[in-house]
């Protein structure tokens, strides 16, 4: 086990989770947008996306390359999922840096101040790497046009 792994070392992993990287979709929430400079500004709070939001956010081009976006985690029901745990930040975390985290060198070790983020009781990822998982969550962009953190199809 993973020093930061927090989430069975508090038995916590069995109840609902959310995902802080989920597909735009209509009962999705904004949690972010990224910057100009490629780091997430979180909303105070979640900002729901319904049919006509969505609609709006499809018609600039892929939204989540431009948003972050928050969900229920479905686990075993998405691509990400590797059995028992979200592949997404483990691969971040653990694996040479790529795309999916260009510009985020240096962000990966936790300092005394975790990002501002209204679903950090909920969230998938620091439910398995703790603040790890937060030093480095401002830096992901959830879609680079085909990455690890993304299966996208879109062109
Ligand atoms: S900042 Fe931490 S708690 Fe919030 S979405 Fe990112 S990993 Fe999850």
């Amino acid at each position: 086990m993973r020093a930061e792994d927090t989430g069975r070392a508090q038995g916590r992993d069995d109840r609902p989770r959310a995902c802080p990287s989920t597909p735009c979709r209509s009962g999705a929430s904004v949690l972010g947008v990224t910057t100009g400079v490629g780091r997430l500004a979180y909303l105070p709070m979640p900002v729901f996306v319904d049919s006509a939001f969505e609609a709006r956010l499809e018609a600039s081009g892929r939204p989540e390359s431009r948003y972050r976006f928050t969900g229920p985690c479905v686990e075993g029901e998405c691509a990400q999922w590797t059995g028992a745990r979200c592949g997404v930040i483990d691969h971040v975390l653990d694996d040479p840096p790529g795309p999916e985290r260009a510009g985020a060198a240096g962000t990966a070790l936790p300092g005394p101040f975790l990002p501002s983020c209204s679903i950090r009781a909920d969230c998938r990822w620091f439910a398995q790497r703790g603040a790890a998982a937060c030093a480095a969550c401002p830096s992901i962009v959830t879609d680079v046009g085909g990455s690890a953190t993304y299966r996208s199809t879109r062109p």
